[in-house]
């Protein structure tokens, strides 16, 4: 029951509400992973139709599931189908309506068809309510004018639905009786045209699944979030569909969890809390499923690069967007493609200091008089150039009308009145056109984007002040064994210093996260459990070292275990252990191995990318390059390894020894040669490829 897109539909049943978006008119908005599109205004149902018909059509083809919430009643009180339709079955209610109503921008026949229907029911209604002056046969104009018709006056759901007004009354203020009669009919025609499911009235296994929404029911939260720059409706389609998008999928299956019913459900009712506490919060996207590190394991050892694209396939952003300014953006990622908000240059300019003319200049000595006064840049030449004459201009200063040429000052001998340079000089030559880097509206950097420094300068040229980006990730950083002892301190010769911490606290530093440092837990279950509990509500991801295996003492993927959520990796790579990967309270934790060299190469090679992903970012290569090497070593096939090694006079070295626990050779190192998988055999002068630690970002 998995959807990949919400959209949230705010329907009406009145007239055409014209070209300017306005309140009470449709408004749609659709989100994905808790990032909102912006709220669409469709001023009448006919262009509402049109687009939804669109974009589910535009969803399916990318293969995205999609639930569409609608906010009018997919059914009536029980029994009103029945004497309808003479069945119970809900969608002969939509039908029957289909068949029936007329509609246009200006004008529909609800209020008749409302009459007709009254008058197969005995005594006076159900339905009431006339905005029309003329009177309709059978239809009362006040709700206490009905009698002894028979239905019940609300759905068992508006029971709970305190404040939802009943399906009956068509007209007066907060009514929705007529939406839905306006309504049922595009759900029909949806039903017919999409692979379409409708809640709750079947199991959504379809591309699109029909729900019914109620706004009001997160009232509170489009009061205290609304901008004052956004209509109501607008805010509450868009804080629907993005709080949606970014429930858990077991939260979400909370929701759709209700009794069987003809009547039609308002999803999220008795669930207000919850929905309520997901509005109000920054927009964050849904957690990582509890399985997303569970990979196939066969008999064998998995290979390094399937591990990488399982992690590629299965982690996914886990952080809030945030409206972040230029100044504060460096090292932030992304969460929306940032478009320039005007061209660059926007005018064309002088690339020097010179003199600006109508070129081209033919060959020879050219002479030209020049005009009083000069351009600058931010002190524009407000007059025309006449033809043949020059005007004094500096670099970065829009091009005066009748000049697009720019002679070098060095290469011209002038006075006060006249300039001489020899030709020839091309039309355009030292002058930019205007937009030639950037146009206004192009998309400048994507989602995904780790800002660099130049990339400020980029979004600062194009006019963008600030952009949609993720939160800073929130990385935990724990080590585990009883051994282990703070640098420092006194040690036994049975205990060893805490080596991993300092290092991949810096790591994750380097990398541009929010360390949290979470200590040392010794080997002891329930200790370690409870610094696990603590360490999920302060971190969006947890590293830990030790403990990862599968012995007595380790603790960590025995707890991971418990949660179900455990995957122990084995990595056909040297070195490396077992990696223990779970999700624990909805926070992936990554159980690197204890042994120092082992832990940070596994850092570098899977933790490196898997954090980039779940901080917002694209998923990462490092890059590395061939050179030769001057050492000598045989490997058996069907191993990655990882050798600490250095490049010097162009040549890759190796440390001495491959000895796991000889932490001092990460220090000798700048980097790693990376050996493939097949089997090889390296003699001197082989190329290797070497990938330096700051292709790691180290
Ligand atoms: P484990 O994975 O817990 O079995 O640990 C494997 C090896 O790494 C053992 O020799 C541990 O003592 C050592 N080790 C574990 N954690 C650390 C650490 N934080 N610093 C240094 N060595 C460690
Ligand atoms: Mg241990």
């Amino acid at each position: 029951m998995n959807f990949d897109t919400f959209l949230m539909v705010d329907w009406s049943g009145g007239n055409d509400r014209g070209p300017t978006p306005k309140k009470d008119a449709i408004w749609v908005c659709a989100a994905r992973d808790g990032v909102a599109d912006a709220p669409v205004y469709l001023r009448n149902r006919q262009v509402a139709e049109s687009w939804i018909n669109t974009f589910l059509l535009d969803e399916q083809a990318a293969g995205r599931r999609v639930l569409a919430g609608f906010d009018f009643s997919f059914g009536y009180p029980k029994g009103f189908g029945q004497a309808l339709t003479g069945t119970d079955d809900p969608f002969a209610i939509w039908d029957w309506f289909e068949n029936r109503v007329k509609d246009s921008p200006d004008a529909n026949n609800r209020f008749d068809l409302a009459g007709e229907i009254n008058a197969i029911f005995p005594g006076i209604g159900p339905f009431w309510g006339n905005a029309m002056k003329r009177d309709i046969p059978d239809l009362p104009r006040k709700g206490l004018d009905r009698a002894d018709h028979g239905m019940t006056e609300r759905r068992a759901v508006e029971q709970v639905a305190k404040g939802a007004f009943p399906v009956w009354q068509l007209s007066g203020a907060g009514a929705v009786g007529s939406q839905v009669i306006m309504g049922l009919p595009l759900l029909a025609r949806l039903r017919r045209k999409h692979n379409v499911s409708v809640w709750p009235f079947e199991p959504l296994t379809a591309k699109v699944a029909l729900v019914e929404i109620w706004p009001s029911l997160i009232a509170q939260a489009v009061a205290e979030t609304q901008p004052g720059d956004r209509i109501k409706d607008a805010h509450q389609v868009l804080l629907l569909a993005r709080t949606l998008s970014a429930l858990s999928k077991e939260d979400l299956a909370a929701l759709l969890d209700v009794p069987k019913t003809v009547e039609g459900s308002i999803l999220g009712l008795n669930h207000q809390d919850m929905l309520a506490s997901a509005a109000m919060g920054p927009p964050k996207p849904p957690p990582l499923r509890n399985d997303c590190f569970a990979m196939p394991q066969g008999a064998h050892w998995t290979p390094v690069d399937d591990a990488l694209t399982h992690l590629q396939g299965h982690l996914s952003a886990v952080t809030s967007t945030q409206m972040v300014s230029l100044v504060d953006a460096a090292g932030c990622f992304l969460a929306a493609d940032a478009v320039a908000q005007r061209a660059h240059p926007p005018a064309p300019n002088a690339a020097v200091d010179g003199y600006g003319f109508a070129g081209p200049a033919t060959d020879g000595t050219q002479q030209m008089p020049l005009v009083a006064g000069r351009a600058a840049a931010g002190q524009p030449y407000k007059h025309d150039v006449p033809p043949g004459y020059a005007i004094r201009i500096l670099t970065g200063a829009n091009l005066p009308n009748g000049v697009d040429t720019v002679v070098l000052q060095e290469d011209v001998s002038a006075s006060a009145t006249e300039i001489a340079f020899h030709g020839p000089l091309k039309r355009g030559a030292n002058a930019r056109n205007a937009g030639e880097d950037m146009q206004a509206g192009d998309v400048i950097l994507r989602a995904g984007r780790k800002l660099s420094p130049a990339d400020l300068g980029t979004l600062a040229a194009a006019g963008v002040g600030e952009v949609t980006a993720r939160a800073v990730l929130r990385v935990g950083i724990l080590s585990t064994g009883d051994e282990l002892r703070e640098p420092g301190d006194d040690a036994d010769v049975g205990q060893i210093y805490d080596a991993n911490r300092p290092m991949l606290c810096a790591i994750a530093a380097r990398w541009g996260y929010d360390v949290v440092d979470l200590g040392r837990a010794p080997d002891d279950r329930s200790r370690l459990r409870e610094i696990l509990d603590d360490a999920a509500s302060r971190c969006d991801v947890i590293l830990s070292s030790g403990g990862a295996s599968a012995g007595d003492e380790d603790h960590m993927s025995a707890l991971l275990q418990g949660t179900g959520s455990l995957a122990l990796w084995r990595i056909a790579m040297k070195p490396g252990r077992p990696l223990a990967l779970g999700v624990w309270q909805g926070t992936p934790v990554f159980g690197l191995p204890g042994n120092p060299v082992a832990a940070m190469v596994c850092a570098m090679i899977f933790a490196r990318p898997a954090l980039q992903v779940m901080a917002g970012g694209d998923w990462q290569t490092p890059q590395g390059f061939m050179v030769p090497a001057v050492f000598t070593k045989s490997k058996k096939a069907g191993r990655r390894e990882y050798l600490r090694a250095r490049v010097e006079d162009g040549r890759a070295h190796v440390f001495g020894s491959e000895g796991s626990g000889r932490v001092s050779g990460l220090s000798w190192a700048t980097g790693l040669v990376e050996l493939d998988d097949p089997a090889q055999k390296i003699v001197p002068g082989d190329l290797v490829r070497f990938i330096p630690f700051s292709s790691f970002d180290i």
